[in-house]
């Protein structure tokens, strides 16, 4: 499957076609090290704790605490439809921490540990992207 390519869509390399196919499908995955049983973001060949080669696509519960994040007031195209939005950074309840997007959270209900659980938002064109939520 090919990724709609524009300014506002990830890189899809080999490494992570998989991870990006998966998350088509509404899973968000890890890689998953069979030598130290730790788990790593983003998408790549090795663990980068052990770097052992022994690492595979585990899926994620989708639980994770917001760590810290930034409310965008302003932006340009094509960045600038949903203003303003959150950018955060949450660690999964499996270790690995993600630059993500907070959607359904007004900003007075942000605060640091605040437990999220993932959802998923599709753009127009179909292409799907790996958000979180409060968790309710
Ligand atoms: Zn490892």
């Amino acid at each position: 499957m090919a990724a709609p390519s524009g300014p506002d869509r990830p890189t899809v390399d080999t490494d992570s076609a998989s991870w990006w196919a998966a998350v088509a499908d509404r899973t968000l995955m890890l890689n998953r090290c069979g030598a130290c049983g730790r788990n790593s973001l983003y998408v790549r060949p090795f663990c980068p704790h052990c770097w052992s080669e022994d690492v595979k696509l585990a899926p994620a519960c989708g639980r994770a605490r917001l760590y810290t994040w930034s409310v965008i007031h302003q932006n340009v195209a094509p960045f600038d439809t949903q203003l303003p939005y959150v950018v955060a950074m949450v660690d999964l309840d499996e270790g690995p921490r993600l630059m993500t997007v907070l959607a359904d959270c007004p900003v007075e209900l942000l605060c640091a540990e605040m437990e999220l659980e993932l959802t998923f938002r599709e753009h127009d064109d179909g292409f799907v992207v790996p958000v979180f939520r409060p968790l309710t």
